[in-house]
């Protein structure tokens, strides 16, 4: 049986992970105008300290399986995707179900011209609950670039969690499968802010501590990076 081809456009906090998790399953094409997902938490460590922590974790790494688009989404039509890749060649791919995961600005120019009703004032993607953009059956929207208040790596890994459920839904029992719905897991006031690497301070579900031994286990020594490498494989 052919495997269902699925297009992940930003391999960032969501992307890289989703397509980590479904590389097995489906075949799975990446579009991402660089060659590696940089942890985007550890990034002002790496200004300081650019050596200390391996927060940038090539793809080649740990998608063996992934078609590896360079260059970024231009255009979006049904089951056909185009991209621009960095040496300048156009490229279309067609898809069966495709995620868009592309980030902090809203710059969702590639649904304007056939889907502008998915979008909305802000230039944010509107999706339902179970992740699905609103109005076409077979594409799925998360983290910074979907409508939701909560924007941050925490909320993408969430969300991934049921767009990869979801997705193994539909492959599995096609079209009318019972999709998983995705609701808010703790306050999104919770965050833990660093203060280099010994301290910082945490706005947690029922306390607010600047405990040095906690936030250094939480974040401020190594900013999450070895166990984002864990959950791709890596060492
Ligand atoms: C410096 C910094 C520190 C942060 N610290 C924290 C923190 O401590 N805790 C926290 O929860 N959140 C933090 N965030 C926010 C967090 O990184 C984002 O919320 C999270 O990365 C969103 O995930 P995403 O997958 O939606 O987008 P991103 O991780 O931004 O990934 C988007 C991907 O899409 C790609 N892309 C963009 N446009 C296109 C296109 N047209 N075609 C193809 N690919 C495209 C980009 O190259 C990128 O790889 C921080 C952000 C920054 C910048």
């Amino acid at each position: 049986m052919n495997k269902v081809r699925i297009v992940i456009a930003g391999g960032g906090a969501a992307g890289h992970k989703l397509a980590y998790a479904l590389q097995q399953e489906a075949e799975v094409t990446l579009i991402d105008p660089k060659p590696f997902y940089e942890m985007p938490l550890a990034a002002p460590r790496l200004f300081v300290a650019p050596r200390e922590l391996p927060a940038i974790m090539p793809y080649a790494e740990f998608l063996p399986k992934v078609h590896f688009i360079e260059g970024t989404l231009e255009s979006v039509a049904s089951g056909q995707v185009t991209a621009r890749e960095t040496n300048d060649k156009g490229s279309r791919i067609a898809y069966d179900l495709a995620l868009w995961c592309l980030g902090t600005k809203p710059d969702a120019q590639y649904m304007k011209a056939n889907y502008p009703e998915t979008l909305n004032d802000r230039g944010e993607i509107q999706v339902e609950s179970t992740l699905r953009v609103k109005g076409l059956a077979n594409v799925f929207a998360l983290g910074d670039v979907a409508d939701f208040k909560e924007k941050g790596a925490a909320w993408a890994g969430f969300q991934g969690r049921i767009v990869a459920a979801n997705l193994r839904a539909l492959m599995k029992q096609g079209p009318g499968a019972a999709l998983n719905k995705y609701k808010l897991p703790m306050a999104d006031t919770s965050i833990v802010l660093t203060l280099g690497r010994y301290n910082g301070v945490a706005q947690l579900p029922f306390v607010v501590t600047t405990w040095p031994w906690l936030l250094r286990k939480l974040k401020s020594q190594t900013m999450g990076v070895p166990s984002a490498r864990k959950a791709i494989g890596l060492s």
